[in-house]
């Protein structure tokens, strides 16, 4: 018998309103979306649309005005700001456009940045944080500051931070934003090949159609709501 798909994240009637001065903007007006573990889902709209309120409630960095947000069957809208925070740096891992790396630490040190915060001892995140850099590629880079890299290289970096933890759920805004179209490919490539592998959940906020052509399903976003879903072999 074939195994069921199991949820990695369940959002039902999410809404978030910001009061500015005596008006209230609605950046999402009622979401529902599930999300399987493995799968990989795109996000798109026009600037205003709410792709980033929905990313930030998704990880837990703002609290909903209404609606439940269940991921790995917990439900993070319920959870103090002490437990969203531990939830986060166990189960999800970040990548951003503009890379977010430090840029006083070699490539290494920004590489085992997150077993830093988690305690681990220098030793064995210096090892762990080697093998990222193999799986990324970028193995003779290690004593590289961020400015002596490429904005490609810096993106496998920011990817090889972003997975040492090995997160069940990686979410990332425009990450090959301010990459040229064939080094966007490479870190689409790179990505995917190690989610399918890992069997990582991935959400991608991207306005380029070739970024969706490596998901399962696009979303677009409009006013705050879901207006189309395009799934699996309509994308390629
Ligand atoms: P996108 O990421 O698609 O560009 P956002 O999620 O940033 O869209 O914004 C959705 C809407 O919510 C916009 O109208 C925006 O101005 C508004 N908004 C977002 N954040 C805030 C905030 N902190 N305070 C007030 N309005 C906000």
């Amino acid at each position: 018998m074939e195994d069921q798909p199991q949820e990695a994240i369940q959002i039902t009637g999410l809404t978030k309103q910001y009061n500015v001065g005596e008006n209230a903007v609605h950046a999402l007006a009622g979401v529902d979306l599930t999300i399987f573990q493995g799968e990989f889902v795109c996000i798109s709209g026009r600037s205003g649309s709410g792709k980033s309120t929905l990313l930030n409630l998704i990880a837990g960095l703002e609290q909903p005005t209404e609606g439940k947000i269940v991921m790995l069957g917990k439900h993070i809208e319920r959870m103090t700001e002490s437990q969203r925070i531990r939830f986060r740096r166990k189960n999800m891992g970040f990548v951003f456009q503009s890379y977010n790396l430090m840029p006083q630490y070699t490539t290494l040190e920004n590489v085992a940045l997150p077993l830093a915060i988690r305690g681990i001892p220098f030793k064995e995140r210096a090892k762990k944080a080697m093998e990222m850099l193999e799986l990324v590629g970028l193995s003779s880079h290690e004593k590289h500051k961020p400015t002596e890299l490429s904005g490609g290289q810096q993106q496998r970096v920011g990817i090889a931070r972003a997975i040492i933890t090995r997160p069940r759920i990686v979410l990332a805004d425009e990450p090959t934003g301010n990459l040229d179209s064939k080094t966007s490919a490479e870190v689409m490539d790179l990505l995917t090949s190690i989610f399918r592998k890992w069997n990582t959940t991935f959400l991608v906020v991207s306005h380029d159609k070739d970024v969706s052509h490596y998901t399962d399903r696009a979303i677009e976003v409009s006013d705050g709501r879901i207006c189309k879903i395009v799934e699996g072999d309509a994308l390629k």
